[in-house]
């Protein structure tokens, strides 16, 4: 079994609610939604956060930000918010790279 949780939804070792999945990433609905919609979009290759990404991954971090896009066109969401948190003080508490897509209620700024 894998170490991270997010490992074990793309290696399929645990269920989530996936709602689109590709060679390079998968998105599912965040278990516990901050907004009426809550998607995290992963890649399936292991980077623990943003801050430990590299030169390599410039594609595959573009390919995620892509595939957000086209999630909340498919949604079409006109207006959201993408989060990523990077490390435990900046709110990360999934150490496996993602974006959080958020949308469906106003959101403040600067946030908390
Ligand atoms: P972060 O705090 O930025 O690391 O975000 C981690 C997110 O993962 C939180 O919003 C959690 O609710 C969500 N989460 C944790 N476990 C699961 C799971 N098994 N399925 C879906 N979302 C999860």
């Amino acid at each position: 079994m894998s170490e991270n949780i997010f490992l074990k939804i793309i290696n399929k070792e645990i269920p989530a609610d996936i709602i689109f999945e590709d060679e390079y990433t998968i998105a599912f609905n965040d278990i516990s939604p901050q907004a009426p919609v809550h998607i995290l979009v992963i890649p399936k290759k292991e980077i623990k956060k943003l801050s430990e990404s590299e030169e390599i991954d410039k594609e595959l971090l573009g390919h995620l930000m892509i595939t957000a896009k086209k999630i909340a066109s498919d949604l079409k969401l006109n207006d959201y918010r993408l989060v990523v948190n990077n490390g435990a003080e900046a709110g990360q508490t999934v150490f496996h790279l993602h974006i959080h897509i958020l949308a469906g209620r106003p959101f403040g700024w600067p946030p908390g």
